[in-house]
């Protein structure tokens, strides 16, 4: 198996609260002890209640929150520092496809300049080279070329979250972070994206973190498995030992919550 491109080693996080006052500062530990790898080719799912902490996992991951304390290895090295130059060095290993396309993309740039963007910023190619990328990165994505001239609001939900995906795609990452990316979209297009990302992660050999709280949709999807309870990982294993044989009673609890998947286990 391939080497870590992220790993977080008993990292912290801790927020004021947002009821603290000055005199009374209360803290909450989003992050308590997280420690874990995320591998090319591999996706690993994090699953657990709102405010477990799984989008402050998201956001370590990326660079965009920094450690209370505790280590964040990027290709084995360890990040020091977090200043702008750091995290665009970060952005373009790591991509992030947020929950709500609607507000990650600008209403006023079109498919062709939201693709655009992100190889302008990073002066990748000429405008040759970044045209070029940016049609093939609609056709990796299943929309036709005639939506590179649409803009956001000219799209269905569905359309704006591959859109939002082939702009994460467009300076070639290595590790895609989907925070939620479904549960914003109608329930008839959710396959169909999780299909896309599936489809992308083989294709490209990417490394996926898939957040979500629903149990039964990360099962399907990933390999690996970390299940958040109020900062801490309460378990992390292959799918298949996380869903057939649960250790920790949090994630008996959540599996009992989604009785479809207890089923085949109740009748084999
Ligand atoms: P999840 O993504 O699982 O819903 P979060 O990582 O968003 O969880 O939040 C974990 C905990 O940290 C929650 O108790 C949340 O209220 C708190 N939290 C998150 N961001 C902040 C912040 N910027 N300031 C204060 N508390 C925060």
């Amino acid at each position: 198996m391939s080497a870590p491109v992220i790993e977080l080693r008993d990292v912290h996080v801790r927020y004021k609260a947002r009821n603290s006052t000055l005199f009374r500062p209360q803290y909450v530990n989003a992050l308590d002890g997280v420690s874990l790898c995320v591998k090319r080719g591999q996706t690993l799912g994090i699953v657990g209640e709102s405010g477990s902490g799984k989008s402050t996992a998201a956001k370590v991951l990326v660079g965009l929150e920094r450690p209370t304390s505790g280590i964040v290895l990027f290709g084995g090295e360890p990040l020091i520092s977090f200043t702008a130059g750091v995290r665009r060095r970060l952005g373009r290993i790591v991509s992030v496809v947020f929950q709500d396309p609607a507000t990650a993309l600008n209403a006023r740039m079109s498919t062709r300049d939201a693709l655009l963007d992100p190889m302008q910023v990073h002066h990748v190619g000429n405008s040759a080279d970044r045209e070029k990328r940016v049609r093939e990165l609609v056709d990796m994505v299943g929309l036709p070329q005639s939506a590179l001239g649409a803009f956001p609001g000219q799209l269905s939900g569905g359309q704006r979250q591959r859109v939002a995906i082939a702009r994460a795609l467009a300076l070639d990452p290595q590790i895609i972070i989907a925070d939620e990316p479904t549960s914003a979209l109608d329930v008839s297009v959710r396959a169909q994206i999780l299909n896309l990302l599936t489809d992308l992660k083989n294709q490209l050999g990417l490394g996926m973190v898939f957040i979500s709280h629903d149990i039964q949709t990360v099962r399907y999807l990933c390999d690996e498995i970390a299940v958040m309870n109020a900062g801490r990982i309460v378990e992390y294993g292959s799918a298949a030992s996380v869903f057939d044989s649960p250790s920790n009673e949090y994630t008996r609890t959540l599996l009992s919550a989604a009785p479809s998947l207890l089923a085949p286990r109740t009748f084999s």
